[in-house]
């Protein structure tokens, strides 16, 4: 049977980063070709995974069979112009817009082990929402600067917002030694609680639940539409990121 689901680069936008080739676990891509990414065994990509093209830099991974209405976060111009997904959604819709809003991708533990616990669980809960007539969108946008943490009115990271509501009810952070690192200066990070527990990687169970919780009931006005004011230590991260680097935090 002929395969319909494998990703589709356009080799106009892509910059060769590399990303995609080394992070599909599937052997999907031809690393001997690495950064090039050329699609070699399109039969082993995993139906609905969206884990290259939301890594994806430059936007320039789609899908052959692509019906989830996913679009490539980077190239979203949905995304990038309102800042705050409640500005994007109609009600009358059936959209699960689900957003992963991050520090960095690179060094810090609890955004990576966010990020591969929110893929798995959107991997297995995507099926069910889209059976469900759901229109299912996943986003990922790093918060590299201050002018973006202001646009995205963040507040903690890493956040987990569903249809525009953070998926906890307050922010709760320890001290998060890789962003310290990364900035030079001391710097707390979003701890998750679940069940009476804190985790700073949060369970698959508790993402799942806070997911189809937001989805299937009753509208909330938990959205990040309201006031906001850069909070203190997350003005530390970006200057101390600054000062350590001359790119103004796009680089880094
Ligand atoms: S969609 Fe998933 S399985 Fe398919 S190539 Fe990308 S990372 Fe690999
Ligand atoms: S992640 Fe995107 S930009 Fe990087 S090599 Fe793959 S397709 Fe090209």
């Amino acid at each position: 049977m002929t395969k319909t689901w494998y990703p589709v680069i356009d080799y106009l936008l892509c910059t060769e980063c590399g990303t995609c080739v080394s992070k599909c676990p599937h052997g999907v891509y031809d690393t001997t070709k690495a950064p090039s990414p050329v699609v070699k065994d399109p039969e082993a990509c995993i139906e609905h995974c969206h884990g290259c093209g939301n890594r994806c830099p430059a936007g320039a991974i789609t899908y052959v069979g692509e019906d989830t209405g996913w679009t490539p976060p980077n190239g979203s111009p949905e995304v990038a112009q309102s800042g705050c997904s409640c500005a994007n959604s109609d009600s009358s819709d059936k959209k699960a817009l689900v957003e992963y809003l991050y520090l960095d991708l690179q060094t810090c533990d609890r955004c990576i082990g966010t990020d591969n616990v929110l893929d798995e669980v959107m991997m297995v809960i995507t099926p069910g929402l889209q059976l469900a007539g759901y229109k299912v969108e996943y986003n990922k946008i790093k918060i590299a600067t201050e002018e973006l943490a202001k646009k995205f009115k963040f507040l903690s990271s890493p956040t987990i917002r569903v249809n525009g509501q953070d998926v906890c009810v307050s922010v709760k952070e320890n001290s998060c030694g890789c962003c310290s690192d990364i900035s030079g200066t001391d710097v707390d990070c979003r701890v998750f609680e679940y069940n009476g527990e804190s985790y700073e990687v949060p369970p698959k169970e508790m993402l799942a639940e806070a997911i189809l919780k937001t989805v299937f009931g009753p509208e909330e006005s938990g959205c990040s539409c309201g006031a906001y004011q850069l909070p203190e230590n997350l003005k530390r991260f970006f200057d101390g990121k600054n000062s350590k680097c001359s790119c103004g935090g796009n680089c880094c």
